[in-house]
């Protein structure tokens, strides 16, 4: 190797490793919750500094800038603080878990002192820019609709500089949870990113140790096999037909992970024939894991799906106990653009013209109601979905459907207590 290259490459190595070094440690001194953010009371102070002479002019500028721009962020290439909030940067939580339930708790008991089944979305996810635009009028819509909470998974955190490799763990969550801590829940960055696709080492690394750390509810949806939606046929895309073992190696650190630390897992995983075996198998290897298998009752290639039927799923439930569904899933007449326009969603009786009522058939409302400790909502929010406040609306009204017929106890069991035992570990009282 040349001697100037030998020098690129040692400067190169040590702006990576003091790049690395300095993420999330370099919070500006006026930012005293280390929250990554200027707030109105941090601004006061850093003014009330100013007026002494104790911070100069463009110092003051600054905080400024960062308290208008809702954020700012440590540059480690070239060591300056700048406006604009960066996911990246670790934000800790306010509150533990014993809070965190409290809060939980009063609002899940403020929609039932209202007549109201109170839901629980297990299976969302969020991203920083669809948080800055729908957060706030999400807010009315859930009280509206009766949606007591939401666990939403983070999305990876873009590109800071280009010298960042592995996965970017995102703590918008986090930042979101400290804002409403009675209404979010703080699920994992989801298996949804090309480091899991490619099952590259660093995000689930990373999922571990955050995890084994202590903070999140929920890990959020891992994608084992994974069809592509109607819309990205549409696209043209085949990036998202995803098909990685749930038996992988893999596959069995996830399973520990939740048999180790008891916190639950959604994973997504259409019912095709063969990995119905290996399910069955890690779920017999891993009798403390919880897994929640999303979408239940999605059928789109039911050429390949040949198994999935009311006595399948009996014996499922029958045999392991730690195996729950999510009912987010289609409404009355969907159709599947990726196969022939298949009616996807097996659960809705034939309408008698080629579509579907919206009454369950009579076999599935008695697995939801023989099995309604095994059920829980979802609404499956996530990028391009129509605008979040439009799109919890029009969930909750099939998740509402789907529980219609069903008695008052599996109502409740569906809407919230089953996820309430899955997020605390603890029987809803
Ligand atoms: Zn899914």
């Amino acid at each position: 190797m040349k001697k100037t290259r030998l020098i690129f490459f040692f400067f190169l190595l040590f702006i990576a490793l003091s790049s690395s070094l300095c993420y999330s440690q370099q919070f500006n001194q006026y930012d005293m919750d280390q929250d990554w953010a200027i707030g109105d009371f941090e601004l006061l102070d850093a003014i009330d500094a100013w007026a002494k002479g104790n911070l100069e002019d463009f110092d003051l500028l600054d905080l400024i800038d960062f308290w208008a721009a809702g954020g700012y962020q440590w540059d480690p290439l070239s060591r300056v603080y700048k406006a604009g909030y960066y996911e990246g940067n670790l934000i800790t939580l306010k509150y533990d878990h014993n809070i965190l339930e409290g809060k939980w708790k009063a609002r899940i008991q403020s929609f039932l002192d209202a007549d109201v089944i109170p839901l629980i979305d297990l299976e969302s996810s969020l991203s920083s820019v669809d948080g800055m635009r729908y957060l706030e009028d999400v807010l009315p819509v859930m009280d509206a609709e009766g949606v007591a909470l939401i666990a939403f998974d983070g999305h990876q955190a873009p590109k800071q500089n280009v010298l960042q490799t592995g996965y970017r763990w995102s703590y918008y969550i986090h930042k979101v949870v400290n804002t409403y801590a009675e209404r979010f829940v703080l699920a994992t960055n989801g298996g949804t990113n090309n480091n899991w696709f490619q099952q590259k080492k660093s995000y689930i690394g990373q999922l571990e140790q955050h995890v084994r750390g202590g903070n999140y509810s929920l890990i959020g949806e891992i994608e084992f096999r994974h069809y592509m939606s109607s819309r990205q046929c549409a696209d043209g895309r085949t990036d998202r037909d995803i098909n990685i073992p749930i038996d992988s190696v893999n596959g069995h650190r996830i399973f520990s992970l939740s048999q180790e630390t008891g916190i639950p897992f959604v994973v997504h995983l259409e019912p095709e024939d063969t990995p119905l075996d290996a399910l069955e198998e890690m779920l017999s290897t891993y009798p403390n894991a919880k897994i929640i298998v999303a979408h239940f009752g999605q059928i789109r290639h039911p050429e390949k799906e040949t198994r999935f039927s009311p006595e399948l799923i009996r014996r499922l439930l029958n045999s392991y106990p730690n195996l729950y569904y999510d009912i987010s899933t289609g409404h009355p007449g969907r159709r599947y653009a990726c196969n022939n326009n298949v009616l996807d969603t097996v659960i809705w009786q034939d309408d008698g013209s080629g579509s579907q009522t919206d009454t369950l058939k009579p076999e599935y409302r008695d697995i939801f109601t023989e099995f309604s400790d095994r059920f829980v909502a979802g609404f499956d929010y996530g990028g391009g979905r129509a605008p979040l406040p439009e799109f919890i609306s029009l969930r909750t009204g099939n998740v509402r459907l789907i529980m219609r017929d069903l008695p008052d106890e599996a109502k409740h069991n569906i809407g919230y207590r089953n996820a309430w035992f899955l997020l605390t570990g603890t029987a809803w009282q």
